[in-house]
Parts: structure tokens; C-alpha cells; sequence
């Protein structure tokens, strides 16, 4: 299958991120993707191109303009007020509820619009790489229109948990919503499998009153991992998307077995939609050394994972978006994608 890839990734290299309480280096940073990258081309799983532009109008079916507007010229506007000694804009404070409301157009203010976290620090490159992250998953949209039975979109950063006018958990722009969007506008009826470790709260939000996209996510209990707010079982799409959305909260120490039983659950369901081409938010966080989650999914568990996927014998494109263990995350995404490929 061929990997759609942009070294425009490199520059969203964030120090740190504020976290539980202190500044913590940086989990999600540009070796996760090279690492991946380098393992593609050492299986030989296909060939590593680059993307195309499609401009803004793809991004504009999902977010908002404001924040479109917003990431692109917030470090910007950060650095002349704090000025470079202060690398990475984040926001420290928000509208809490309670609070009558009124927005400036001060950094601190939009800031405090438009990310739901201290985790997703913006530094000079974000930009740059979170717009080539979106071309990168429309290219392998693409070439899954143009007839291919699979491609990998290797998006970095993330951007599972971008919703329409709000970024956090580390991703900027939704890439796999830009390309599900980008599909449907193509006529094609696409189903959404998010596989990483925490819940894709931004697809969900995106989708979640849309009759014509079926969202699935298999991820640790939002009782107790992030984002927290959203993600339970009983969140099933509303109006005329009730029904079309599938939540299967695992707990934290879950292993293979119980795991496997949560893909067929999530397949099944997506079976019963009859999608017609099927996107995978590929988290690697599962992984059992992952150093900020809690499942235990070992090496080999990630070429079942990819052959289960390949059993609904539909065309599949894969984005990735967390896994942090730097020494295995090339091995257990190529599993994956290897898995699919061989079954
Ligand atoms: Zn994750």
C-alpha cells in the first residue's frame, strides 16, 4: 500500500508539555513519525510519497474558520506579545461555566477559545506541519478513490481529538475527519474505526448528529484516561445520527483477548452500516510500554489487529495518530499495516 508522508512534520517540534501539574518533555515529537516511516521502507511495504495540496476548502468542511485562522497565526501573535524566549504558546486561562463570557482578541483570550488543554503547545512550525498532516490524509483519500484497496496516511501531528473549533490531545486539525468528509463530498458512504488508546472525542463531535458516517471507538475507560468528558457507552449519536455512533470503553490493563472482542464488536456494527470505504485512527498507544497509557497489547498482537481490519474486505485507509514508546513504534505500525497486507 502506498504511505502518504510530509517531512513539513519535522517542524512541530514542542518542547514540552504542562501536564499533572509540571512541564513534562514532549511525548508526541518528530522521531515518533520517522521511526514509523523508516520501518515502512525496511519491510518494504509499499512506496512513501508525498502529498498533494488541496488547499483549504477540504479543511473548511470540518473546522471552523475562526480557528482555521487562529492556528495560523497564533505563535505569531504569541511571540510578539511574550516575545522568543517563550517558544510554545499555551493557554492558562479558559471561559469556565458560571462566568458571564466576553472574548478579545488578546493571545490569552483566543487561546483559551480555542484549545481544551495545557498538552498541545503551538511553537513557530505547528502550522506548517499540522496543514501539510491534512494534505497527507486527503492524498491517501485519494488514492483510496482512485480505486487502491489501502493507503496510510503517516499524519503527524495527530488529529483525532481536534473538533470543529476547539484543538487538544496533542492534534490541531481532525485529519481523518478532513478525509472522511472529503470522501462523503465524493459520494462515498465511509465508516470511521478509531483504535487508539483514548477516545477520538473531536471525530465523534464531528460526526455525531451525521446520518452518513459511522463512528466506532475502542479505548480505555474515559472514567479514568483522557479526555475524560466524553467516550462512554451510552453516547450513541443524536437526531438523525442516533445509532451511528459506537463507543466500547475498555479498562486500564486489557489485554489481547478482551481487546480482540472489542474489534469484532466494532466491526460488526460497522458491517451492519454498510460503509462502502472504512477509516482507521491508527493509536499505537495500546501498546503495553507505551509510557502513557495503560492497555497491554504486545508486538504480535498488532498483525491480528491488521488482519481482523483487513477481514471487512473494504478499502482502508489508515491514519496514524498516538503511540510514544520511540523504540517500538516503527515495529508495531508496521505490524499493522503488515498484517492488513499479508492477510
Ligand atoms: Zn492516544
Amino acid at each position: 500500500m502506498k504511505t502518504f508522508y510530509s517531512d513539513a512534520h519535522l517542524r512541530h517540534d514542542p518542547p514540552e508539555e504542562f501536564e499533572m501539574g509540571r512541564l513534562h518533555p514532549a511525548v508526541e515529537i518528530p522521531l515518533r513519525a520517522e521511526r514509523v516511516k523508516a520501518s515502512i521502507i525496511q519491510r518494504d511495504l509499499g512506496p512513501v510519497m508525498a502529498p498533494e495540496e488541496f488547499g483549504d476548502e477540504p479543511i473548511l468542511r470540518v473546522h471552523d474558520s475562526d480557528l482555521v485562522t487562529f492556528l495560523g497565526e497564533a505563535h505569531d501573535h504569541w511571540r510578539e506579545k511574550y516575545g522568543d524566549d517563550a517558544p510554545a504558546a499555551i493557554p492558562s486561562a479558559w471561559p469556565a461555566r458560571g462566568l458571564k463570557e466576553r472574548r478579545s482578541g488578546h493571545i490569552e483570550s483566543r487561546l483559551g477559545t480555542f484549545a481544551f488543554d495545557t498538552a498541545t503547545p503551538i511553537v513557530k512550525g505547528t502550522w506548517a506541519a499540522a496543514r501539510a498532516g491534512a494534505n497527507v490524509a486527503l492524498s491517501a483519500a485519494q488514492a483510496i478513490r482512485s480505486g487502491d484497496r489501502a493507503a496510510f496516511a503517516l499524519t503527524r501531528p495527530p488529529g483525532h481529538h481536534a473538533s470543529a473549533d476547539v484543538f487538544g490531545g496533542y492534534c490541531y486539525l481532525n485529519n481523518i475527519a478532513i478525509a472522511a468528509q472529503w470522501l462523503a463530498d465524493q459520494g462515498m458512504k465511509p465508516a470511521i474505526l478509531d483504535v487508539d488508546y483514548h477516545h477520538g472525542n473531536g471525530t465523534q463531535c464531528l460526526f455525531y448528529d451525521r446520518p452518513d458516517v459511522f463512528f466506532t471507538s475502542i479505548h480505555a475507560d474515559p472514567a479514568v484516561a483522557f479526555p475524560h468528558f466524553l467516550g462512554f457507552a451510552d453516547e450513541t449519536g443524536e437526531g438523525m445520527g442516533e445509532g451511528k455512533t459506537l463507543n466500547i470503553p475498555l479498562p486500564e490493563g486489557t489485554e489481547w483477548p478482551a481487546y480482540e472482542e472489542g474489534l469484532f464488536h466494532a466491526l460488526a456494527a460497522i458491517k451492519k452500516f454498510g460503509p462502502d470505504v472504512l477509516l482507521v485512527s491508527l493509536g499505537l498507544d495500546t501498546y503495553e510500554a507505551d509510557p502513557i497509557s495503560r492497555f497491554r497489547l504486545k508486538q504480535n498482537d498488532y498483525f491480528r489487529m491488521g488482519a481482523i481490519i483487513e477481514d471487512a474486505k473494504l478499502p482502508t485507509l489508515f491514519t496514524f495518530e498516538g503511540g510514544y514508546n520511540i523504540d517500538a513504534i516503527g515495529t508495531i505500525t508496521a505490524n499493522v499495516l503488515q498484517g492488513f497486507q499479508d492477510t
